[in-house]
């Protein structure tokens, strides 16, 4: 049988009582995603300082640039905090191409909050880094090789720093576990980092975990993260398409649904996904995924 996104979506109504249209979307109509998209409260993620959309604050969602689930009711209504500056400022410097000056300050920002998931950012901040260099690659570079082999080294150390922080990210969830005092979060953190880390038996470890918990959107999200792991575009979609309806609604899901659809040589409908979400968010991963397709487009 043919796995495709169901053929009504349903929206749900915003938690705080202000009403979005409940509304009833064709599957192949993916712009409708798109106005859903347009409602959404922007808030700037606590992990990486991103703007993050959101439709509902009374529970979990993740953000949709590094990936960290945020747990509304404990986030202080104007979030201008020590943290939430120095995350802003190290955002800046990431805007501004600086990663050595962020990953400097968010080493001293991680001294006084070492949770799981400032550790999975701060891992993930490497790997951004390390794709910069990636990025900084140029292969028409006349006489001017050895530039490039720079580039590459450094790419494979950052690539290196960024694992031995995932690493510790998961030693922080294992000792909360230990401790039988980890809360969804931390469990969430543990199936993100051993994603990242493509290792799924930590996933499923952390899932098992996560499965106690009564979270559905973390549960949920965690099952697609399996599926992505080994590669099983079919339970993806599955997954996101779940996502998609429930009432905690992550425009991540619309993420992988766009890269399962184009594993499954459906590049056309992954387009249109990226190209309606692109209006009202952007991440590395999303513009990551739009180069992947037009670069198959070339041959
Ligand atoms: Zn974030």
């Amino acid at each position: 049988m043919a796995i495709t996104p169901r053929n009504v979506y349903s929206f749900p109504t915003k938690a705080e009582g202000q009403k979005t249209d409940v509304k009833k979307i064709g599957a192949k109509d993916y712009n409708g995603f798109v106005k859903i998209l347009g409602t959404l409260e922007r808030i700037p993620c606590p992990y990486c300082g991103n703007d993050t959309l959101t439709m509902n604050k009374n529970d979990y969602w993740i953000c949709s640039h590094c990936e960290c689930p945020i747990y509304g009711p404990s986030l202080p209504e104007n979030a201008q905090g020590g943290e939430a500056a120095a995350i802003s400022n190290i955002n800046s410097m990431i805007e501004r191409g600086d990663y050595q000056s962020a990953v400097t300050e968010y080493d001293k920002l991680i001294k006084d909050h070492g949770t799981a998931a400032h550790w999975y950012r701060y891992g993930m901040l490497y790997v951004e880094y390390s794709n910069a260099e990636v990025s900084a690659i140029k292969y028409d570079r006349k006489g001017f090789m050895e530039e490039n082999s720079e580039h590459r080294e450094k790419a494979g150390a950052l690539l290196s720093k960024a694992k031995l922080l995932l690493y510790k990210a998961l030693r922080v969830c294992q000792n909360s576990f230990d401790q039988e005092v980890a809360d969804p979060q931390t469990a969430f953190i543990y199936v993100m980092a051993s994603t990242k880390l493509g290792d799924p038996r930590g996933i499923k470890k952390g899932l098992a975990i996560l499965m106690n918990m009564k979270s559905d959107m973390l549960i949920e999200y965690g099952g697609m993260m399996l599926s992505v792991t080994l590669a099983d575009h079919n339970n993806v979609i599955l997954h996101a398409d779940k996502i998609l309806t429930q009432d905690l609604f992550s425009v991540n899901a619309l993420y992988y649904m766009a890269w399962a659809l184009f594993k499954k040589g459906k590049a056309n409908d992954a387009m249109k996904i990226l190209k309606g979400m692109s209006i009202f968010i952007h991440t590395p991963s999303m513009d990551g995924l739009v180069k992947e397709i037009e670069a198959q487009r070339l041959f």
